[in-house]
């Protein structure tokens, strides 16, 4: 059975840099593969990965309308496909995911996504979101804060420096954002300290605390659960 899988990072991990060695290694051993990446990204440069460290291959450029099954269906009956690599798999729409999915398993064909968990407001991006949910295999390329801890977030900075929290989620100019920890992003993003932690007694959070305890009891223990579920 062939699989669908996720690789999934935050900005300037070295994606494109790891699919590019995994398609070479297919190519390597004599199989054919075949590249796509989004025309989100297309400029004088189109139809290429390209990876910080200088190797680039040529892909295909898909866009949200193209029927990726049906692309890939037509490609390998003219000669038969190993592989299939998608770069900013982040901006898949979630049908084409779906349409993935059909090529590992209707075509036998093993699916290699690649792209950004989520966008600079820390939501997820759609096509990510769908891999989340349907990917046989899901691999973190891990990259790090500027403190060292794990990088799992992604700010995006005006030319000032200053964190932007709004705007467009498909905004792609790579050199304004960079990768931070959970904890350094939320500092970043204005989102901590939260304003009502500065109070000594905040009046707004006590109700909130109550309304949590009398949900409480309708929870069932993991006994409870046990007994439920024979
Ligand atoms: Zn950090």
């Amino acid at each position: 059975m062939s699989k669908l899988y996720f690789s999934y990072a935050a900005m300037n991990a070295g994606k494109s840099t790891v699919l590019l060695q995994a398609s070479y290694n297919y190519e390597e051993r004599g199989m054919h593969s075949l590249l796509f990446t989004s025309a989100l990204y297309a400029e004088t440069e189109a139809g290429r990965i390209t990876s910080r460290i200088g190797i680039s291959a040529d892909a295909q450029l898909y866009g949200e309308t193209d029927d990726l099954y049906v692309w890939i269906n037509r490609e390998h009956r003219k000669g038969k496909i190993d592989c299939v690599f998608v770069d900013e798999a982040q901006f898949l729409t979630r049908q084409q995911v779906w349409q993935l999915a059909r090529v590992a398993d209707r075509l036998g064909i093993p699916v290699l996504c690649y792209g950004l968990r989520t966008d600079f407001r820390g939501e997820l991006f759609p096509g990510s979101a769908e891999l989340l949910a349907i990917a046989d295999t899901l691999r973190e390329i891990r990259t790090i804060c500027h403190c060292g801890s794990k990088a799992t977030m992604v700010v995006r900075r005006a030319p000032d420096g200053r964190a932007i929290t709004r705007g467009d989620q498909v905004s792609i100019e790579k050199s304004m954002y960079v990768s931070l920890c959970r904890s350094h992003w939320e500092e970043e993003t204005g989102r901590w300290p939260v304003a009502s932690t500065l109070k000594a007694k905040p009046a707004a959070p006590a109700r909130k605390k109550s309304a949590v305890k009398k949900a409480k009891p309708a929870r069932r223990s993991p006994a409870q659960s046990r007994r439920a579920s024979r």
